[in-house]
């Protein structure tokens, strides 16, 4: 058995009682089934939210988390990242490019550690063939980065 909140005097009546004991209103099918019906529909509803919540939250601390190592990367420092040994590379392309009879095959740079970068570039010189520079780059305080090849 259950109790049900009587609709007229809000006292607790039983499920099974055709009327409310205190005040006499019936108590009748929708005053029964509503309060059930709402538990239940709560009831399943809850996992479904806690499973959304729960993404939420996930991808809100994943951001959280993302913008702390970004700002980290921004204030704690300079730092190489992909687009400034993206934009070294390039330019070691370019400058040993200029240089007359110099075609340049490939440039790798790998960061060895946050502000040091090595690499190679391979070079083709006319009359000579074929040659493999070391590359190796830094960057400072101020973010400011140099590279040379030899
Ligand atoms: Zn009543």
């Amino acid at each position: 058995m259950a109790l049900i909140t009587c609709s007229e005097c809000n006292s607790q009546v039983s499920d099974k009682a055709a009327t409310c004991p205190k005040c006499g209103a019936p108590v009748t099918a929708v005053a029964k089934a509503g309060p059930v019906a709402d538990v239940t529909s709560q009831l399943k509803m809850r996992p479904a939210f806690k499973v959304i919540g729960g993404i939420i939250v996930v991808l809100f601390g994943a951001g959280a988390v993302y913008n702390l190592l970004q700002g980290r990367q921004l204030f704690g420092g300079a730092r190489f990242n992909d687009a400034t040994i993206e934009s070294i590379k390039q330019d070691i392309r370019t400058k040993l490019g200029e240089r007359g009879g110099v075609t340049v095959e490939d440039v790798q740079m790998m960061a060895e550690s946050p502000r040091k970068l090595t690499g190679f570039a391979k070079i083709k010189v006319v009359l000579l063939g074929e040659m493999t520079k070391s590359c190796s780059a830094t960057m400072s305080d101020e973010g400011q980065t140099m590279w040379e090849c030899r």
